[in-house]
């Protein structure tokens, strides 16, 4: 009973469970913990949009809007039937601590419609998109609050949001949106920037944790965006990918996968689920033998049930919340570091922070500048909590990283007299 519970308790549930301890770490009277846990303004609104029968279709629009004491909120829009309040309010905390982390000159924000994309054309979402900045339009900008790609958004969903805000100020502001097509003002690394900063990620701390990353055996659950960049980073630095899968299930094939096929397979039938290999379920492929564990998909999946049958050697946390508060003791008793998402994802929004200075200083950043400049950033982040977590020993990886980041955002509203 407990354990379903768990399983089913909020993103929201989980993160202000971290926040509690953190907040005990960090001697935070219950003044200050309620006045982090509260978003600053929470939007909702109706999206109706009319399909191609005619019929009205009407979907809820959230933006979270949780920190800004470090600067204008930041953070993607996700589209999907599960979107809900409590997990963008969650997930828009999520983003104020990772942008804290990554001393980038954000608050947190995070956004989402709660439609099916599968169930809607082009032109469809195209209309859901720009209703959605219309009714927000107030309370976005390039110095309020900057949204970004997430689940089942891309550069063609950031352009409509932009080409709306844009007619609506008659003004061209190409530093209000990041994961622009590069050539409406993107950098070439944003498609990418989530997955390389995730595989360098594992790289380090494969390197501090199971002796390198070359011929390490790797699963990725989620085969997105993320999941797919990041195994073929990994694939590039001699690692072997043996289990993928994505929402229709997953497969093993101890012999290697190589992530292009597996693309290529992704792109003629829709899914890996059927890749050559032995099939499994996205909740067996966690529990599979292997050296590095990444779980690139959606919150919980790690969970109280899961934690103890993790067989990995390190968990990498490509997804956003996919191991909840419990399953981390769990895994830190267990001896399994655990590099959290808040370090491992960062590429992607220090990525946009790189798109955005490039848009307010004048383009003049290069692709091989901007992927300098996120892997310098994400690296000096991982040896700042590694040579912490080397001198206590009784805090894990997590722990140790959100210490900082909440302490950052704690000092810049006391300052701010917010305290
Ligand atoms: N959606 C990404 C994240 O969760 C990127 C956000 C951004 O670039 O603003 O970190």
């Amino acid at each position: 009973m407990e354990v379903t519970t768990e399983i089913s308790a909020s993103l929201l549930a989980q993160q202000l469970k971290i926040l509690d301890k953190i907040s005990l770490i960090l001697g935070l009277d219950s003044s200050v913990r309620e006045a982090l846990a509260t978003p600053e303004r929470v939007i909702q609104v109706k999206i109706q949009v009319r399909d191609k029968s005619g019929k009205q279709r009407v979907y809820t629009g959230f933006r979270s809007q949780h920190n800004s004491a470090l600067g204008p909120y930041k953070g993607g829009v996700r589209y999907s039937p599960k979107v809900n309040l409590e997990e963008v309010m969650a997930l828009s905390m999520i983003m104020t601590w990772k942008n804290s982390l990554l001393k980038l000159p954000y608050g947190g924000g995070k956004g989402g419609i709660n439609l099916d994309p599968r169930e809607l054309d082009a032109t469809e979402l195209e209309k859901a998109s720009r209703v959605f900045v219309r009714e927000i339009y107030e309370y976005i900008g390039d110095e309020l609050d900057i949204m970004a790609p997430d689940i089942n958004t891309d550069s063609q969903t950031i352009t409509w949001f932009m080409d709306e805000y844009e007619r609506i100020s008659r003004r061209r502001d190409r530093a209000s949106f990041t994961g622009k097509p590069v050539e409406l003002g993107g950098i070439a690394t944003r498609v990418y920037s989530t997955g390389l900063g995730v595989a360098n990620i594992a790289k380090l701390s494969a390197e501090k944790f199971i002796g390198g990353i070359e011929g390490k055996n790797v699963i990725i659950q989620g085969f997105g965006n993320v999941g797919s960049w990041t195994a073929k980073f990994l694939h590039e630095m001699g690692a072997r990918i043996i289990g993928i899968s994505d929402i229709y299930g997953g497969v093993i094939n101890e012999k290697g996968i190589n992530p292009n096929e597996a693309l290529e397979y992704l792109s003629k039938t829709g899914t890996v689920a059927n890749y050559p290999g032995r099939k499994v379920t996205n909740e067996e492929l966690l529990l599979q033998q292997c050296d590095i564990l990444i779980p690139a998909a959606v919150e919980n999946v790690i969970n109280k049930a899961s934690a103890p049958l993790i067989k990995a050697k390190l968990v990498v946390e490509a997804a956003n919340g996919p191991v909840t508060a419990n399953a981390d003791e769990i895994l830190f008793s267990k001896g399994i570091p655990v590099i959290p998402d808040i370090l491992t994802n960062s590429g992607g929004v220090v990525g946009s922070f790189v798109e955005w200075s490039n848009n307010r200083s004048g383009e003049i950043i290069d692709e091989d500048e901007a992927k300098r400049l996120i892997l310098n950033r994400m690296k000096e982040s991982f040896n700042s909590i590694y040579s912490r977590y080397e001198k206590q020993g009784e805090h894990n990886f997590r722990t140790i990283a959100m210490v900082e980041a909440v302490d950052r955002v704690v000092n810049a509203m006391r300052t701010r007299g917010q305290l």
